[in-house]
């Protein structure tokens, strides 16, 4: 004799360990379920009283099928009380039987096939043939009706909805939880084939709570999601217009960064802008607003580089090498310095005692200005020939910035006995030699990127390639 077993009314639930049916279908929501999470998740006194209601309503109106046959199923209890699915009849041709040979697309499709008929998604269906038949601009509005490819008759779909609109003939899918991005990709490629377009309708949505099925269909429309509901549905027919709901996202730059925030509207569905190659069709563009944030972003960022640089300049011109810095411009100079960190620019930290800045600055400024700078000098022959031998590291963006700054025949014209034609042809083999004295400064490398970015680049190349393809 078996021993009963009482349970403690008020204990959660057992299930049996490897039940014959692990999901189950909500047949009024469309939701799968996961059938041991559902045992285990109740109280034992619940799951009894549920048990009693699904059994009475088993033949008339059943709250769960197998989530892989139409078979309703029941809640029966082991001798232990251990409880588990079992399908209203057992004539062996439910696939769960066979789970293990089954792969995990068969499976897919099977809980597809059952969720297209589940209440939720017949309700969804109707929203959106209301919606359409309440529009004149819509004709051939069709539910469930075989979609023949024009291009090979032998290939087919079946849409949930199709409908002659005002953007040619398309095809409407209700995305269902069960809607995996192998089915997502199998039937945009198809509609695009024959120049149609499909659109995803979601019957619900929050933007909290998203599968990763739904962020297929958002991620590749825009970051739009279309949901047509018992409200849209009213409204097309008050209106005789046929109106979507649309949840998008709306971008903002947020310290310095993108971020988002969620909104929707009822739109109508003739407004959408439609793509049959993309196969989107959305109200609000995401992508659009966001790369116009970016690019006035960046724009922004160019402008303020511009801005510091040209600051710099202006103090720079007008400071001399041999007169002491007075404090207040000192103290312009110490936000220089910091407003080039903040822009992730490694800056000297001493204009006056610090080689890399005063011969980088004097040298390429006095080549731009074509007169000078910093040094009491009278012409710029006089600062090439002070940067050649006080600072040789500098020799190689200087003779750059003469080429940038077109310096060539003003340099012939002050080079009256050829000292400088003769010695900057010793200086460029000297370089091709490997010089070391010549070698430019990796460390002011930042800086002079950011202050001359076409001067730094040719120095920046002529490190990494080496000495012996230089172009000097
Ligand atoms: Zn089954």
């Amino acid at each position: 004799m078996r021993r009963n077993i009482t349970v403690d009314p008020l204990a959660y639930a057992n299930p049996v360990q490897n039940p014959e049916i692990t999901e189950l279908l909500d047949l009024a929501s469309g939701e799968i379920l996961d059938a041991i999470q559902w045992i285990s998740a109740r109280r034992y006194d619940h799951l009894i009283a549920d048990r009693v209601s699904i059994r009475e309503n088993l033949s008339t109106d059943p709250r769960f099928s197998c989530a892989l046959c139409p078979v309703p199923v029941y809640l029966v209890s082991s001798p232990e009380k251990r409880f588990f699915f079992r399908h209203k009849s057992e004539d062996g041709s439910c696939p769960a039987k066979t789970r293990s040979v089954l792969s995990r697309e068969e499976i897919q499709a099977l809980k597809y096939d059952g969720q297209r008929e589940s209440e939720a998604h017949k309700t969804a269906k109707a929203h959106i043939v209301r919606s359409l038949a309440a529009d004149p601009t819509n004709s051939e509005i069709h539910s469930e009706r075989q979609w023949r490819s024009t291009r090979n008759p032998s290939s087919r779909r079946q849409p949930d909805v199709q409908a002659q609109t005002v953007f040619g003939r398309v095809a409407f899918e209700v995305q269902l939880s069960t809607t995996f991005l192998d089915v997502v990709a199998e039937r945009r490629s198809f509609y695009r084939q024959e120049g149609a377009l499909l659109i995803w309708v979601m019957a619900g949505f929050n933007p909290d709570d998203r599968r990763l099925t739904t962020d297929d269909l958002l991620f590749s429309n825009n970051s739009n999601i279309l949901v047509v509901d018992e409200e849209t549905a009213q409204l097309s027919e008050q209106e005789s217009c046929c109106y979507v709901r649309c949840h998008y996202r709306v971008p903002d730059i947020i310290d310095g960064s993108l971020r988002d925030c969620w909104k929707n509207e009822i739109v109508a569905f003739r407004d959408l802008t439609v793509d049959p190659d993309s196969q989107t069709a959305w109200a609000y563009d995401y992508a659009g607003q966001a790369d116009l944030l970016l690019q006035r972003q960046e724009a922004t960022r160019l402008e303020d580089e511009e801005d510091l640089r040209q600051r710099i300049c202006s103090f720079w011109i007008t400071r001399n090498q041999q007169t002491p810095e007075t404090v207040s411009r000192a103290k312009i100079w110490q936000d220089f310095v910091f407003e080039l960190s903040a822009k992730g620019v490694r800056a000297p930290i001493n204009d006056r005692y610090d080689r890399a800045v005063t011969g980088l600055m004097n040298g390429v400024l006095s080549a731009r200005e074509k007169t000078p700078v910093g040094w009491d000098f009278k012409s710029l022959i006089q600062v090439v020939h002070r940067i050649c031998d006080g600072y040789p590291e500098h020799a190689l963006a200087l003779g750059f910035a003469l080429r940038e700054y077109e310096c060539d025949d003003l340099i012939k014209a002050q080079d009256k006995k050829g000292k400088w034609a003769k010695r900057s042809q010793a200086i460029r083999q000297a370089i091709l030699n490997g010089d070391e004295r010549f070698v430019p400064d990796p460390e002011t490398l930042p800086f002079l990127k950011f202050m001359f970015p076409s001067i730094g680049a040719r120095v920046e190349k002529f490190l990494a390639s080496g000495l012996a393809k230089s172009q000097f």
